[in-house]
């Protein structure tokens, strides 16, 4: 099938075509046709000729627009999840998951659509403001141009799409060449709502043009969703406008000496480090282990990373599938030798067959190597033991990035004390630095990026505040 691209909320199957490959076995995914410069301009006049319309919609148009497509998505979950595991490689029981996301992150939208609001502040806390009050109204900041990555094809996507529409702000999304596929099947949703046209396109469009719609003075809102190198230059690029960065990082975990439960806690390191053969933005990368229970903790680790399923994606039973290609699996594989010729030590795995890393366990791992010190991206995971949790708490803030952290312990001081020490945009306690739910605050500090994510979070960030001062009260 070849999947339109979307102007102004209206299919467009004309002119070139472009093939989206399976990273498993190289098979097609699909097919969609490609926007050409003409469609580009459309589609971005078109978000600029509808902003203040849009800026106005009744909430419960929004709203209900995004209930629909909420519950769309959840009918639809099954051949959306089929498409997410064609595109990206990730193993179905994931992308099921990450369709299940999806309906909450759009009904949170929705939800937050409808409170929405706004606050009034009182100006007679000094004498020259007296009789007067301030109302203070969010008004959308114009178009966004959002743009996302490979790993999360439907959710991430759902993180720029929804909140706009709630806030009333147009959105140009451009999703990422590995993966537009589930984005353009997104738009027959969205289609199929009430929106005003010209509120929404999806333009599944090459870096280049995606750089050109960046410095496009209509879009005055960029939100970038992907690696630390493009994002901050993208913000450098266009100091003058709203950028929100969620980027990369090399999320660690901290075991402290309380922790009962080594079982759960080897369980959820093993699964999290080889979740989506690593490529997730919070995936487990490091991992910081007090010194009395770091032998058994290894052995516990070893042993659940070991009796993970490795293959094709699509098959039952398969937890770990392919990197997003070939080069990527090259480049993780290279990281794990540079590794170990600099000392670690190789606790299991390292092969690497076509796209897919088999899932690899390290330790002794010198702080500069590559699996430490930058965001591996793959199924690879470090153990370190520490003496300390103060120390546990040094060496993960030693990082360039600071995206989540996760820390095992039931003691609640420590919680709290560890939880404030971190440099990192939020700490998981009792778990890995994996979790996520769509309505939190999401985002990170140093390298990882600028602003929060998260519908409201977002529409926040979509928005500035506008002040009526009445007179006379
Ligand atoms: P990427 O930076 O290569 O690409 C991201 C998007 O930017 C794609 O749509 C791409 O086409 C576009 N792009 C690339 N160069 C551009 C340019 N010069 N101008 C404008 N657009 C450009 O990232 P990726 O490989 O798709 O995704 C992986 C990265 O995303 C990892 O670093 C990961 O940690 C990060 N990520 C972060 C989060 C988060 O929420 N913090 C979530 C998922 C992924």
């Amino acid at each position: 099938m070849t999947f339109p691209f979307w102007i102004a909320g209206k299919p467009v199957t004309a002119g070139a075509t472009a093939v989206v490959h399976h990273p498993f076995d190289g098979s097609s995914a699909g097919s969609h046709f490609v926007p050409s410069a003409a469609d580009v301009e459309a589609a971005v006049q078109a978000a600029a000729d509808v902003a203040a319309e849009f800026a106005t919609l009744p909430a419960h148009v929004r709203a209900g627009a995004l209930d629909h497509v909420s519950r769309s998505l959840g009918e639809r979950s099954e051949e959306i999840a089929a498409l997410i595991t064609a595109e990206s490689g990730k193993p179905l029981k994931w992308a099921r998951g990450e369709v299940g996301r999806a309906v909450s992150t759009f009904r949170w939208a929705a939800e937050e659509a409808r409170r929405f609001s706004g606050e009034l502040q009182r100006l007679d806390t000094d004498a020259g403001g007296t009789g007067r009050l301030a109302l203070v109204r969010r008004v959308p900041r114009g178009p966004v141009l959002g743009i996302t990555p490979f790993n999360f094809p439907l959710n991430l996507v759902a993180h720029k799409v929804a909140p706009a529409i709630a806030a009333g702000a147009p959105i140009v999304l451009k999703p990422a060449p590995a993966t537009p596929l589930t984005a353009l099947l997104l738009g027959e949703i969205l289609a199929a709502t009430d929106l005003p046209a010209g509120s929404w396109s999806i333009l599944p469009v090459d870096n280049e043009t995606s750089s050109q719609l960046v410095e496009d003075p209509r879009l005055p809102v960029v939100s970038f969703t992907g690696s630390v190198p493009v994002g901050w230059a993208i913000r450098d690029r266009v100091p003058r406008k709203h950028v929100a960065l969620e980027l990369g990082g090399n999320a660690a975990v901290l075991v402290c000496p309380d922790w009962p439960d080594l079982d759960f806690a080897a369980q959820r390191i093993a699964t999290f480090a080889m979740y989506q053969a690593g490529q997730s933005c919070i995936s487990v990368q490091r991992v910081y282990v007090h010194d009395s229970v770091y032998d058994a903790l290894t052995e516990k680790v070893l042993s659940q990373v070991r009796a993970l399923g490795v293959g094709d994606p699509r098959a039952d039973g398969v937890d770990v599938g392919p990197l997003i290609n070939l080069d990527a699996a090259s480049r993780v594989a290279a990281w794990v030798s540079e590794a170990v010729s600099s000392g670690a030590t190789l606790l299991t795995g390292g092969g690497q067959s076509g796209a897919t890393v088999e899932p690899t366990v390290l330790a002794d791992v010198p702080e500069d190597a590559s699996v430490m010190a930058e965001e591996v991206f793959g199924p690879v995971v470090s153990l370190v033991r520490v003496s300390s949790v103060a120390e546990g708490v040094e060496r993960i803030n030693a990082s360039r990035f600071g995206l989540q952290a996760g820390v095992f312990t039931r003691d609640l001081p420590t919680a709290f004390e560890v939880s404030a020490a971190l440099q990192v945009g939020g700490v998981i306690v009792g778990d890995v630095p994996s979790f996520r739910a769509d309505q939190m605050p999401y985002g990170g500090v140093k390298d990882s990026g600028v602003g929060r994510e998260g519908p409201a979070a977002a529409m926040a960030d979509f928005t500035e505040e506008r002040v009526t001062v009445l007179t006379g009260l």
